[in-house]
């Protein structure tokens, strides 16, 4: 990795230790995603720490899609979920799994714990079940059918996955103690009944489906885990899980570590308020560049790589925190300073007509790729009597400070002359339209005689610049934690979180640029090429601004 951030962590130290105490001799990590949805940069950070373990230990990390739940699951999200490991760059070989494939030995383990008299067939509904549970301050009490004998509790359980009872009429569940501090251990539910559900994988064939408490331990030690790695929500369910894994004959008893969750300033992370996003049509899709998510990321044009980084940078801790979106922005701005090709494009295009063009100004200008990497070469820029500048390069009446063009005065085209603008011509609005300036003609490449210019403006050649559509994102809420304080987190959307800027023009050589090819547009920022573009009619999106003026925009807008 790039970073210069220590990588150890709580969680290395564990299996540093595990190691040389000779607890294993091969460290085993999975990425268990369940597929409701498409992944998220949370998921990243656990990505990055199961895949990364995995390749610093010399070990495997499996990509398995726990699918216990097929209402909310579809081969849509198992696809994109593999597209975006693959695309962060982690390869799970031949490792890929799904609870799904463990659904038969997982009823033969219901059998097992039923024969031990560990689990029993309980006819409760639902509500009285949770009746039953009792509170955080009150123990639980015992269910009527939990000294149902061994071979009734069989049968049923048999009966139940021969589809002979209607949803909710009985369960399984794992006789543990109904008095115990920890509500997770009173005799939690292992199986339900689902009639009428096509599950992805299994089609119908099943109308018994397991809890996630009872399958994920279970295809972990399945799968050989050595360490499963999840998120602290699930400190209070490791006691469910060892005992899941203690009481069935599985090969190994892997261990549960919890580590906290990724939260990132002004955007949600839960799948629910994602799907809400899209399913409510206020953002496009899953891969809107407004999402938080891997696919809108990348379409947002952040690189894998400065995930990777950010992933890295933000550490691995017990504690719950809120990670600032600075963070992130200041990590793709990075690597894009560094790896992206500078180009000119003019968003809110003001015509310049130069009126004494010399006879031998080039028809075009040679101007480097990047500022510091020689290797990315260079390109010619097509120059002419007609050029568009940015609207905002100009100012009749300049606010104190500005340093670009105004009426009488001069200002550098990058790479090319210095020019003065003679005359402003008006439309009807009195906006101006058109510029028509001189070139001092000794300036090309050249300080001018005897005196300073300070502004240099980008331009694009009128004749040959090609029109473009520009989609400025920005961060979708305009609150840190959107729907904190229990208001409805729609009311925090940031209503400009995207401005669609039609009629730019880019230098032609952008004209044909792949979608997912990243540039700085000089000046302006960082942008990507969109997969909304056409040959001669690109769409780009900007990816991040050059600096970080956020800060600033909060100040005027409060
Ligand atoms: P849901 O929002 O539906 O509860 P989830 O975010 O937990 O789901 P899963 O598909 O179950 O989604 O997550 C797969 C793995 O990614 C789990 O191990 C989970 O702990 C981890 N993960 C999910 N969100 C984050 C996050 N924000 N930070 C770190 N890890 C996360
Ligand atoms: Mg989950």
């Amino acid at each position: 990795m790039s970073d210069a951030t220590p990588r150890t962590n709580f969680i290395r130290q564990i299996i540093d230790d595990d190691l040389a105490q000779g607890r294993h001799r091969a460290v085993r990590t999975r990425f268990p995603p369940e597929p409701n949805g498409y992944l998220h940069i949370g998921h990243a950070k656990s990505i990055v720490l199961n895949f990364g373990i995995a390749q610093d230990y010399g070990g495997i990390c499996n990509l398995r899609f726990d699918d216990t739940n097929p209402h909310k699951e579809n081969v849509e999200f198992v696809d994109s979920i593999r597209a975006d490991v693959r695309w962060l760059g982690y390869d799970w070989g031949e490792c890929q799994y799904f609870a799904s494939d463990y659904f038969e030995r997982l009823y033969g383990f219901g059998v097992e714990l039923i024969e031990k008299g560990l689990a029993y067939v309980c006819d409760l509904d639902a509500e009285e079940t949770r009746a039953y549970r009792g509170t955080l301050t009150e123990p639980g009490r015992d269910s009527p059918y939990r000294t149902r004998g061994v071979e009734e509790n069989l049968d049923l359980f048999r009966r139940m996955r021969a589809g002979e009872f209607p949803d909710g009429a009985r369960t399984l569940r794992a006789r543990i103690d109904m008095a115990s501090p920890n509500i997770n251990l009173r005799d939690p539910v292992l199986y339900r009944i689902r009639h009428g559900v096509i599950h992805h994988q299994t089609g119908s064939e099943w109308c018994l489906y397991p809890t996630y408490d009872y399958t994920h331990p279970i295809s972990d030690a399945l799968e050989g885990i050595t360490h499963s790695l999840c998120t602290l929500e699930f400190e209070d369910h490791r006691p469910l899980y060892d005992w899941c894994v203690q009481n069935v004959s599985v090969p190994c008893q892997p261990r549960q570590i919890e580590f906290s969750r990724l939260n990132l300033e002004y955007t949600v992370m839960s799948k629910r308020l994602l799907t809400q996003l899209v399913e409510e049509g206020i953002v496009n899709s899953w891969d809107d560049p407004r999402m938080p998510t891997l696919a809108g990321l990348r379409r947002r044009g952040f690189t894998p790589g400065s995930i990777r980084t950010f992933c890295e940078r933000i550490g691995v801790t017990k504690s719950d925190n809120l990670v600032e979106m600075g963070l992130l922005e200041s990590t793709i701005r990075e690597d894009l300073d560094a790896a992206a090709p500078r180009a000119m494009a003019v968003l809110h295009p003001l015509k310049v007509v130069i009126t004494n063009m010399p006879d031998d100004a080039p028809a075009s200008i040679e101007v480097r790729n990047h500022p510091k990497l020689d290797d990315m070469g260079t390109r010619e820029l097509p120059f002419g009597a007609e050029l568009f500048i940015d609207r905002a390069d100009f100012a009749e009446e300049p606010p104190k400070g500005f340093k670009r063009l105004i009426p009488g005065g001069e200002v550098r085209l990058r790479n090319a002359y210095v020019i003065r603008c003679d005359e402003v011509i008006k439309g009807g609005d009195g906006e101006p339209v058109e510029l028509r300036c001189s070139v001092d003609p000794d300036t090309l490449g050249k300080k001018p005689e005897g005196r300073k210019v300070k502004g240099v403006v980008h331009w694009v050649s009128a004749a040959q610049g090609v029109p473009a559509q520009v989609r400025l994102y920005d961060r979708l809420f305009d609150v840190p934690q959107p729907g904190a304080g229990g208001g409805d987190f729609r009311d925090d959307l940031n209503a400009e979180s995207l401005r669609t800027l039609t009629g730019c023009v880019v230098e032609p050589s952008l004209g044909s640029a792949e979608p997912g090819a990243r540039f700085q547009f000089e000046r302006e920022g960082y942008f990507v090429v969109d997969p909304d573009s056409a040959p001669d009619a690109p769409v780009f999106n900007r990816t991040v601004t050059l600096k970080d003026t956020w800060g600033k925009q909060q100040t005027k807008r409060g």
